[in-house]
């Protein structure tokens, strides 16, 4: 199948890119393309105009300030996974993106592509909302709009973006001075493939080697990727009886889905396994750093 006739639009500005937004309600923004242009060659997507916004320059790059490691929406895959910021600050991210795609896919597909597509079984809005990291949208105003990832992520493919807003960078918190561990950890039918179920963690730990802070969120078994209280293992020394212990109470009420891929059921085994597995690859990371 062919995509149905569209104009095309490479705006160099923000401002150009969200007027032409503003102006077309039927206007799509075309960023990496490997989501979007399979919908196109599919008619599951009929855009009146696509609106290339890989060249404008202020989308690129990834910077980094005293408590924040800020990403370009338009920053492609391969560069982010490629960065030493993002492996040295944001160590969650960098695990997650080798699982996302295919080294042809990420070095079209962007960062904020996958956010702003919403994917449940994505990778990158999973590290985001295990990490709480901001969400920032450009609207048709010019008026920067800021989301926390449980406020965007709301369905499958259903995110609260703003009208004809255009998703300019996402926000991370940077790594604690602390040791910080990380996890991931996912089922797929083939190496980076979509997953079935997937877990993110990330602990930081005390001085006497105690657990500080953990964080955990699931992937790919419902609606949206979601951020799992896991507080409970705060002061304890993250042993596997720990571990196990707080994930199966934080997951015990995990809603999970059917789909050909798997049964809810497997889903639910699948994210309590993995959240165990992510939860001590992310301490003995950090005992590691502990020294
Ligand atoms: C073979 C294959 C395997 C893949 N496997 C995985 C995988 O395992 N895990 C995974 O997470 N992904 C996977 N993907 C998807 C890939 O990661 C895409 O790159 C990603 O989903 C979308 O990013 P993109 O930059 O290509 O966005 P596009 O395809 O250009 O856009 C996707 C959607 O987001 C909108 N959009 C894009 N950027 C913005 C923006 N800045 N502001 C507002 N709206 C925007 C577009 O209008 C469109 O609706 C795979 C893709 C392929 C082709």
């Amino acid at each position: 199948m062919k995509p149905a006739q569209f104009d095309y639009a490479r705006p160099k500005t923000v401002e150009e890119a969200c007027g032409i937004l503003a102006a077309d309600m039927d206007a799509r923004v075309l960023a990496g393309g490997q989501t979007l242009v399979p919908m196109l060659a599919m008619r599951l997507s009929r855009p009146s105009v696509l609106v290339d916004i890989t060249r404008i320059a202020g989308l690129q790059g990834i910077a980094c300030s005293d408590d924040t490691v800020e990403i370009g929406a338009v920053t492609r895959q391969a560069a982010a996974l490629a960065s030493e910021v993002i492996r040295a600050e944001v160590p969650l991210l960098a695990k997650a993106l080798r699982h996302v795609g295919h080294p042809p896919t990420r070095c079209r597909g962007t960062v904020g592509g996958s956010v702003a597509h919403g994917d449940p079984s994505a990778e990158i809005p999973l590290a985001v909302t295990v990490l709480g990291a901001e969400i920032v949208f450009v609207g048709e105003d010019g008026e920067e709009e800021r989301f926390a990832p449980e406020d965007f992520f709301i369905g499958p493919m259903l995110t609260t973006a703003p009208m004809g807003g255009l998703l300019t960078r996402l926000v991370f918190p940077r790594r604690a001075a602390a040791p910080t561990g990380t996890g991931f950890r996912e089922v797929a039918s083939r190496r980076s493939d979509y997953a079935f179920a997937s877990a993110g963690a990330q602990v930081v730990l005390n001085a006497d080697g105690t657990c500080a802070e953990a964080r955990l969120g699931i992937g790919s078994v419902g609606d949206t990727p979601v951020a799992v209280d896991i507080s409970g293992l705060s002061g304890t020394r993250l042993t596997a009886q720990d571990i196990r212990g707080a994930v199966v109470e934080a997951l015990s009420d995990l809603e999970t889905v059917d789909d050909l891929h798997a049964t809810a059921s497997y889903r639910k085994r699948a994210a309590v396994r993995l959240a165990e597995l992510a939860l001590a690859e992310a301490r003995d990371d950090a005992l590691e750093q502990a020294g």
